[in-house]
């Protein structure tokens, strides 16, 4: 602890309360203060905290403080604005701690909004003070009633699925498998439907922020009244301001929020009277968050679910094989949507393969003419590219010279800004430098662009059908504020004939028009050396596939590979996801990989590779002793050390270290034990690390 304020140390032990706090500060503890009120637990406070102060959350009440009792220092002020936070969100952050490896500061204070958790937010306003007050003050009008609009009718695919969920009592976790267009959210509508009636709230999770403003439509227009009350339904997202954010969280706290739609970090709202939770493409790689706190929204939704007894319903087309995995073995229940709502036939797949041919500017003879047809019917189509730029690297033809990001061990992708000035960029760590005119080794003059990006294939298009109307769809494209729905706006509007985009557009988007979709370079992906890679593929391809032909026959989804004879292609082409889910989940079984084994990850960065290698060393070795002690000695196996695949990154070297067990509890004790360790390890190597648990890319 560090040096003693006279004026809050304290002296007299005698009708003091103790309390254990958590701050958000990054040492593996909790520190105790004292006061001379009950304090419950759940409630705000403000602390001294070396020369600083810092509001804290009350976790426990300790009989006898940790140090000895000259030494506690007395909480500064009690924040009532709020009453405790409530006991089920209290466990929701110790199981998140617990289970990640985390200090319960550092997963408590940040899951609250900013303004609750500012010291500076109630400077001199002991009494009636706090951003709460003044939020309030808008006076947002409690519960409205809510009744429903007539519901379309549903098929009985749709009819089994909702009497599924309405059966359920208690806990259960219901997978949604549907079809791409088999009509997902009616299900979701109607099952919200039968809580709100109950008057219970909803929590409603979709991984993106472009995918609400579409759902908040549909929401409002049917639960019409919920239009009315300003705060019966709200979203909660990262892109929301400060207040607005705080607005929300209350609305949820305070019970005024009767559905809260939001992204991962909605998992965190405290939401009382929480009859239902529906995570929408639950196999989206954005509800894994990928700093701090590295947890899962759709793993804690479930815990969550569990917890307090609810139904939780998890949708897809193409369920994570963890999911399926589990409905497989009855953990799930299973409520298949195996036909479109609609009375279009799916898109056919067909697959071109490149080894046998000449490609014309990246095109292949039958994807031109696919695409000229197209034209000729005056029906969209789309190029699907996952690699914006215009080329992922450029090359020098005499002496092999190559556009190397100084800082990291990759390429630095050649972008166009215009038609004459091309500059360098590193995807990795954001350098930027104008493209060389000439070779910086040899001088030659004639460096030449390696494979092509987004800009480059918006170019070929250009000149092979030179009266087509294209746009590019990607993160440059778009980096404007309303650049994207400027852009969606107009193939809605049918003044584009092709677009050429990255996963940007695989996403939500309905467009009525499209013909066809040509799929480019996908093998970079599938022979990725991360084992989910194939399961990636997969669910983004049928994503990109049901863009095409939601609503027009005789729509063609092309795919140029030179791979065509791999399972996750041959499943497309046969839109057979059950047949591809056998098939991966049978092939990691053989070789003991997740959901058959569970994994954690240590990744250790440092100037200079020898260090972070070393350090993982060090922490193996000490796992050595640690596991010889454990009862289940054996049951956890740690990998060899190895470098990351791009080993530096903004001058910083990275080096990763696998944990594996079959025994879900044998890891977690393992980790337990092991991360307490690691801090001193780490400091004394001078070396960054993290501590992963089910990381989702190796
Ligand atoms: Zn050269
Ligand atoms: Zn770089």
């Amino acid at each position: 602890m560090p040096e003693i304020a006279a004026t809050t140390a304290v002296t007299a032990t005698q009708n003091m309360f103790w309390l254990r706090v958590a701050l958000d500060v990054p040492l593996n503890d909790l520190f105790d203060y004292c006061s001379l009120a009950p304090v419950p637990i759940g409630q705000r406070v403000i602390v001294p905290f070396g020369r600083r102060k810092l509001v804290g959350v009350v976790v426990a009440h300790p009989s006898s403080p940790a140090l000895a009792p000259h030494l506690i220092k007395a909480v500064e002020q009690v924040l009532d604005d709020l009453p405790p936070l409530p006991a089920d969100w209290m466990r929701l952050g110790r199981f998140a701690a617990r289970y990640y490896q985390r200090p319960l500061g550092e997963v408590m204070l940040p899951a609250l909004p900013v303004a609750l958790r500012r010291v500076s937010d109630y400077r001199g306003k002991r009494s009636a003070g706090g951003p709460v007050c003044r939020i309030d003050r808008r006076g947002a009008p409690v519960a409205p009633a809510i009744a429903a609009d007539e519901p379309p009718q549903l098929n009985a695919d749709q009819v089994r699925a909702v009497e599924m969920i309405a059966a359920v009592r208690g806990h259960a976790t219901i997978l949604l498998y549907g079809v791409t267009g088999s009509g997902k959210t009616e299900v979701y509508l109607h099952a919200a439907q039968t809580v709100l009636k109950q008057g219970r709230q909803v929590l409603f999770m979709v991984p993106e922020i472009n995918l609400t403003p579409q759902l908040e439509r549909s929401l409002r227009s049917r639960f019409a009244p919920l239009a009315g009350g300003s705060d019966a339904l709200v979203v909660l997202n990262s892109g929301l301001s400060e207040g607005e954010r705080l607005r929300a969280w209350l609305a949820a706290l305070r019970g005024r929020a009767r559905i809260l739609l939001g992204t991962r970090l909605a998992i965190f709202a405290p939401m009382p009277d929480l009859g239902l939770i529906i995570v929408d493409e639950e196999h989206d790689g954005s509800y894994k968050q990928q700093e701090g706190l590295r947890y899962s929204a759709r793993d804690l939704a479930v815990w969550r679910g569990s917890d307090i007894g609810i139904p939780v319903v998890l949708g897809s087309a193409t369920p994570a094989l963890e999911s399926w995995h589990h409905a497989r073995r009855g953990h799930y229940l299973l409520a298949v949507l195996p036909h479109r709502a609609r009375p279009v036939e799916p898109p056919t797949v067909r697959l071109v393969d490149t080894r046998r041919l000449v490609l014309d500017r990246g095109f292949s003879g039958p994807l031109v003419e696919a695409l000229a047809q197209r034209l000729g019917a005056g029906q969209q189509s789309l190029i699907f590219l996952n690699r914006r730029g215009y080329a992922p690297v450029l090359n020098c033809q005499s002496c092999g010279w190559t556009s190397q990001c100084p800082r990291c061990t990759a390429y630095a992708v050649l972008h166009r800004r215009d038609s004459r000035r091309h500059y360098l960029q590193c995807h990795h760590c954001g350098y930027q430098a104008p493209a060389p005119r000439a070779c910086p080794d040899c001088g030659d003059p004639d460096l030449r662009p390696i494979g092509r990006g987004t800009q480059r294939v918006e170019e070929n298009l250009r000149s092979l059908f030179p009266s087509a109307r294209v746009v590019r769809i990607d993160a440059d494209s778009t980096r404007k504020k309303g650049s994207a729905e400027q852009l969606f706006a107009q193939v809605h509007a049918g003044c584009v004939d092709i677009m050429v985009g990255t996963q940007m557009v695989s996403k939500g988007h309905d467009f009525t028009r499209l013909g066809l979709v040509g799929v480019l370079n996908a093998d970079a992906t599938l022979f990725a050396s991360d084992f989910r890679a194939p399961e990636r593929l997969f669910a983004q391809l049928m994503q990109v596939a049901g863009r095409a032909g939601r609503r027009a026959q005789g729509a063609e989804v092309i795919i140029q590979t030179g791979y065509p004879e791999q399972a996750v292609y041959q499943a497309l082409v046969r839109h057979d996801y059950a047949g591809f889910a056998s098939h991966s989940l049978a092939e990691r079984e053989a070789v003991g990989l997740p959901p058959y084994a569970h994994q954690a990850l240590l990744t250790a960065e440092a100037a200079r590779l020898a260090a972070a290698l070393d350090f993982l060393g060090q922490s193996k070795a000490l796992s050595e002793a640690l596991r010889g002690a454990a009862a289940d000695n054996g049951a956890v196996v740690l990998y060899e050390p190895i470098p990351l695949r791009v080993v530096r990154v903004a001058n910083v070297e990275r080096a990763q270290l696998l944990i594996e067990s079959r025994s879900r509890p044998a890891l977690q004790n393992f980790l337990g034990d092991w991360s307490r360790e690691l801090p001193a390890l780490a400091s004394a190597a001078h070396v960054r690390y993290r501590l992963e648990v089910d990381p989702l890319e190796i």
